[in-house]
């Protein structure tokens, strides 16, 4: 089948896997805080000697981004940035208190909103407030906005521990800047960069998107090549979520000025293979790495991991996110904070958790979360028994197309399915068929 004759009948409304079972097939009815915590304490008795992973929301941003996906609260006013601050050590030590002891934390992220819009004194005070240590040894990362990152923020947090940093660029082109209402200079960015290299930042990250509004082949290529020749160690090359439904800052433009179908798998066929011939390797589903950055050995290795944050190298079972909106992963089940500041505020001001839905794991979710984790992490998983024949049926077609091969009890992406990973772990999705797959949910796969 010819490329584009597959880019029709894949690109259908499709998850983006960063957990199993998907949000919005949560049992979040008959869920309830009580039930998890008490997942959560019996996880921590099993794995709490691998330590925990810990993301903190920050949602705060000056101004609105019109393809933003994430939770954010749009203010100017940075009288927010301390009581947010002091609500999330809060939060930290509620669960402190229920684990009844501080728990190894492993990996810690700084995401957002915009974790740079609060200054970089405030952000020391929660680091401190959450570790107690002047420097740890954990492995700490952030999300820096190119337009308000400064030298006081990357000083600070690398004295802190921080060695890792992620930078949204999205594109330099200045058509799709005025679209998205994002604004950054290749020269900001450079600066930042060189800035965090010369500090000792250990790895940076880039985040690009392709399919935004206004982007043509000839920015995009542009853009890439600024970004190559800075060299972050990582790059995010992400497919635009459009979903005005859900975010009406999309709205602020129309279908027609968005790149759909062949136009945008060409962006991202020509995006991918500038990356891969400047040394870039490709890890799971939209990330490009150097040879010489830990997510690369962790695809190696098969140590590689993906949940709510992305890709990473430092997996844990027990993930525990605090701040509005923030997920956390037991093992066994997730639960969600509140989406709303005030929400979240009232609830920790009051000694409360503020968890607002939530999913208990069965055995089934859990060794299809498996499956899918396998497939977006090592590029194949492999079943004891036979494939069941419900999944069986929904890979012919995949099988049929190439994307996808099987051996014995194997399912092994094929090189021409990298590109249609989502729609490969559709077919592992029993949540997704039993209810139907819902076209208002999710963006499209491509
Ligand atoms: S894209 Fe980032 S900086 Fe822009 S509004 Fe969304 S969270 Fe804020």
């Amino acid at each position: 089948m010819s490329t584009n004759k597959l880019l029709k009948k894949y690109n259908v409304a499709a998850p983006r896997y960063t957990s199993y079972p998907t949000v919005p097939y949560w049992e979040s009815e008959s869920f309830s805080e009580q039930k998890w915590l008490t997942a959560l304490k019996n996880s921590y008795n099993i794995y709490k000697q691998e330590g925990i992973s810990l993301y903190i929301h920050l949602p705060f941003c000056e101004s609105l981004c019109t393809y933003c996906g994430c939770n954010t609260r749009i203010t100017k006013n940075h009288g927010v940035e301390l009581p947010y601050l002091k609500a999330v050590i809060k939060e930290w030590e509620i669960y402190c208190s229920f684990l009844g002891e501080r728990p190894k934390i492993k990996e810690l992220h700084l995401g957002g909103g915009t974790p740079t819009f609060f200054n970089a004194e405030n952000l020391k005070t929660l680091i401190l407030g959450i570790t107690h240590q002047e420097k740890s040894e954990i492995a700490c990362s952030f999300e820096g906005h190119p337009d308000n990152t400064n030298i006081q923020h990357l000083q600070t947090l690398y004295a802190l521990g921080f060695k890792r940093l992620s930078l949204g660029i999205q594109d330099f082109d200045p058509k799709v800047q005025l679209m998205i209402n994002r604004f950054q200079t290749p020269e900001q960015v450079a600066k930042i960069t060189s800035e965090a290299r010369a500090i000792g930042y250990e790895s940076i990250n880039f985040d690009l998107i392709y399919g935004l509004p206004s982007q043509n082949l000839l920015g995009l290529s542009e853009t890439i090549t600024e970004v190559i020749h800075m060299k972050p160690e990582r790059i995010a090359f992400y497919s635009y979520a459009h979903v005005p439904w859900i975010k009406s800052g999309q709205r602020h433009f129309d279908e027609n000025d968005i790149p759909q179908g062949d136009e945008k798998f060409a962006l991202y066929q020509m995006g991918r293979e500038m990356l891969m011939r400047a040394g870039y390797q490709e890890i799971g589903m939209d990330h490009f790495a150097l040879k010489k950055d830990s997510l690369y050995e962790a695809s190696l290795n098969a140590s590689l991991h993906r949940n709510f944050m992305g890709y990473t190298d430092q997996h844990t079972k027990i993930l525990i996110g605090l701040g509005v909106s923030s997920i956390s992963d037991c093992h066994t089940a997730f639960a969600q904070n509140s989406k709303t500041v005030e929400s979240y505020l009232n609830h920790v001001e009051n000694g409360t958790l503020s968890i607002e839905k939530g999913h208990l794991l069965n055995d089934m979710d859990l060794s299809i979360r498996q499956h899918i984790l396998n497939l977006m992490c090592k590029g194949a998983t492999h079943f004891d028994d036979p494939i069941p024949p419900t999944i069986k049926n929904r890979l012919v077609p995949l099988l049929a197309d190439r994307l996808i091969e099987i051996e014995n009890h194997e399912v092994r992406v094929a090189t021409l399915g990298k590109s249609f990973l989502r729609n490969i772990c559709m077919a592992f999705d029993e949540r997704l068929w039993k209810f139907k797959p819902n076209t208002t949910l999710f963006s499209k796969a491509l």
